[in-house]
């Protein structure tokens, strides 16, 4: 019997705590594709979909749409009606010619729009009450995923990533459509389980490599794929810059057809995960005690501000290091990276070789800090793109928009119009800066400088600053009340939760 399955994909990670507003032009920036145009994609989970559907006997794939964007603050209402409608009208005209047995999304799990803290529950639910009980539904996420009642309740099967740094998009699309196929061709009869523990931290010792809190927990949840009548498992280490009830994470299991072994071994990872709340939670410098630190010490440093983080969501236009750097004076040199549009577009209209007054930073998310006025001098001026040299977007071509590179006493300031993800530092390079000559660099992400800047520096301090996306979770006003929760509560009696 012939199975049709459509395709799709929503991802894109918000903050509710700052960043610019994720509109339907940062989709197109990065990724909107629409019907046929999907069938083009190789790399990505949606190339590991269309590998593996081809493999099946019988199965044609119906491309919807695919949108992704950097990043940001919330998806705004128009951006994600457009998207949904989009999304549903496929559907519909799919079921309408009889052509739709499976739903098969590529979601993130921890995007917000302006009206709805869980957006892939919500699309979820869309997506289920419009094809009715019947056709099963898999999404694979990110595992940075918030998962809620929502999606557990709307969905079939979920599978997430299993790596931090994030490699593994593909073979995760590639799991998620054996999973649909699986259920179309009855060898699956789905029962899945989420543990939650109340655990809230940034991502700073969050890696799945080699050991550590989270990577072991990876592993405890990954080792139970080998049991009876386990499908798959994913842990998860919520995005914890969402403001939504319930946040944590934990594991979730899909087992074959029995609800109490999933219930079971979801709790068991969450419990682990739990445990190792104290090593999740990283050691911290103020600004002033890493700047002498790093200037007591031979070699380049990396200043690690995640508070500014664009692959968290927040602008990327924190300038709360710079008086540090420029009062170290034309003798050590340090780069600095920050989204500022009105910055960017005056030294293109000035020119490279120009000295100007600028007053940089805190342009797009302002409350976080103060500008800063200085005189600088263009040292050069770009369009902003560049190529992504690993991770889910490989070989995609990156979009600061207009970009300048300008120098203050010692500090070179890299100056986008657009936040952008960062894999390896590719916008350093792409500017014409040689990071291995500055004593200091800034690198505003939580995990990824590692793999950016390890060649050349010995020494990364995660520091303790403001923003939307701050290294301890302490700092940030959520309004939903997620008492008790670590790191607030250190100690909570039966800290565990199960959703199915
Ligand atoms: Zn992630």
């Amino acid at each position: 019997m012939p199975f049709h399955v459509a395709i799709g994909a929503l991802l894109v990670e918000c903050n509710h705590f700052g960043g610019i507003p994720t509109d339907l032009e940062s989709f197109k920036r990065t990724q909107y594709l629409l019907d046929d145009e999907l069938l083009q994609l190789n790399d990505g989970t949606i190339g590991g979909y269309l590998e593996v559907l081809a493999q099946q006997d019988e199965v044609t794939v119906v491309p919807t749409v695919a949108a992704t964007a950097c990043p940001g603050g919330l998806v705004t209402d128009v951006a994600y009606g457009h998207i949904k409608k989009a999304f549903l009208s496929r559907i519909q005209a799919a079921q309408q010619r009889g052509e739709l047995d499976g739903v098969l999304l590529a979601l993130h799990g921890s995007a917000a729009s302006e009206s709805h803290y869980d957006l892939e529950g919500d699309i979820l639910q869309a997506v289920h009450e419009q094809v009715g009980g019947n056709v099963p539904i898999v999404a694979t996420l990110d595992l940075h995923a918030h998962i809620t009642q929502q999606m557990l309740d709307y969905s079939d099967v979920l599978i997430a990533w299993e790596t931090y740094p994030h490699r593994d998009a593909r073979e995760t699309g590639m799991r998620g459509a054996q999973a649909i196929a699986d259920i179309l061709h009855g060898k699956l009869k789905p029962t899945m389980a989420m543990g939650i523990a109340p655990v809230l931290v940034g991502a700073i010792n969050g890696t799945t490599d080699g050991e550590g809190p989270f990577a072991e927990t990876m592993q405890l949840a990954k080792h139970m794929e080998t049991q009876q009548g386990v499908y798959s498992t994913s842990a998860f280490l919520v995005h914890p810059y969402l403001d939504a009830p319930n946040m944590g994470g934990g594991g979730l299991v899909v087992t074959h057809d029995d609800q109490p072994l999933a219930d079971k071994l979801a709790a068991e990872i969450a419990s682990y995960y739990w445990d190792q709340r104290v090593a999740l939670e990283p050691e911290l410098f103020q600004i002033d005690d890493a700047i002498e630190f790093g200037v007591a010490n031979e070699g380049p440093v990396v200043l690690v501000e995640t508070a500014d983080c664009c692959g968290g969501g927040a602008a990327g236009d924190s300038v709360q290091l710079l008086p540090a750097l420029l009062e170290l004076g034309d003798q050590i040199s340090s780069v600095l990276p920050v989204v500022d549009r009105q910055a960017a577009a005056a030294c293109h209209e000035a020119g490279v070789g120009a000295e100007l007054e600028l007053e940089i930073g805190h342009a797009h998310d302002p409350k976080w800090g103060q500008p800063v006025s200085i005189k600088v001098k263009v040292l050069n001026l770009t369009d902003g793109k560049f190529t992504y040299r690993g991770g889910i977007w490989d070989g995609c071509e990156g979009n600061m928009g207009l970009a300048a590179v300008v120098k203050a006493a010692g500090v070179q300031i890299c100056l986008a119009s657009f936040p952008t993800y960062e894999w390896c530092g590719e916008q350093y390079p792409a500017l014409g800066i040689d990071v291995a000559r500055a004593k200091f660099v800034v690198a505003k992400n939580p995990m990824n400088y590692r793999m950016a800047f390890e060649h050349c520096s010995q020494l990364f301090m995660v520091l303790d600053t403001r923003g939307p996306t701050p290294a301890t979770c302490k700092h940030l006003p959520y309004s939903h009340s997620l008492r008790p929760a670590f790191p607030w509560d250190p100690e909570i009696e039966s800290p565990v939760r199960v959703l199915s």
